[in-house]
């Protein structure tokens, strides 16, 4: 890759989800041409949260229905089911849970984010 080249090269996505499967759609819209990997711990494809809450909870609609429309194929590698445990940025390389690792130039962290209790027990515990 010719340094300061931004459409080649290795670019690892970390995260199957919205943020994950937005990015890889907009590097190739962008003109990105090089080797693209998205690593999700999900074994789904991308799929979209919030009818889960609402249509699926309601019974209107079933939970395969709810995958992410794509508004072209991000032309990637899937790695579906694994997680991303670690780093190595001196390698340029993601540690994967099955003891794999993968190269990149480039990595894209979109891992989302996670409910986490209210810190205070009692607090927590208060009705609504
Ligand atoms: C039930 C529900 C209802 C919602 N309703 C609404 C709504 O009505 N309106 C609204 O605006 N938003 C809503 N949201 C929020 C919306 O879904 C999120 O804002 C959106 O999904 C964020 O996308 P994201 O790609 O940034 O993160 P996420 O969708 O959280 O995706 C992150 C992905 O990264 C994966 N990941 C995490 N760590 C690792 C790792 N180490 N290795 C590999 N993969 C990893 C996660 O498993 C996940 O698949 C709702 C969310 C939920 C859960």
């Amino acid at each position: 890759m010719a340094a300061g080249d931004l459409r080649d090269g290795r670019i690892v996505i970390v995260g199957a989800s919205l943020a994950g499967l937005r990015a890889a759609e907009t590097l190739r819209e962008e003109g990105f041409t090089g080797s693209l990997t998205v690593v999700g711990d999900e074994p789904h494809p991308p799929y979209d949260r919030p009818p889960l809450s609402k249509q699926v909870l309601l019974g209107r609609a079933t939970a395969d229905t709810t995958e992410l429309p794509m508004r072209r194929a991000p032309d990637a590698e899937w790695r579906l089911g694994v997680a991303a445990t670690g780093v190595n940025p001196l390698e340029k390389r993601l540690l994967l849970a099955d003891g794999e690792s993968l190269p990149y130039d480039r990595l894209l962290i979109a891992t989302g984010t996670r409910a986490r209790p209210w810190p205070n027990p009692a607090e927590g515990a208060l009705d609504g």
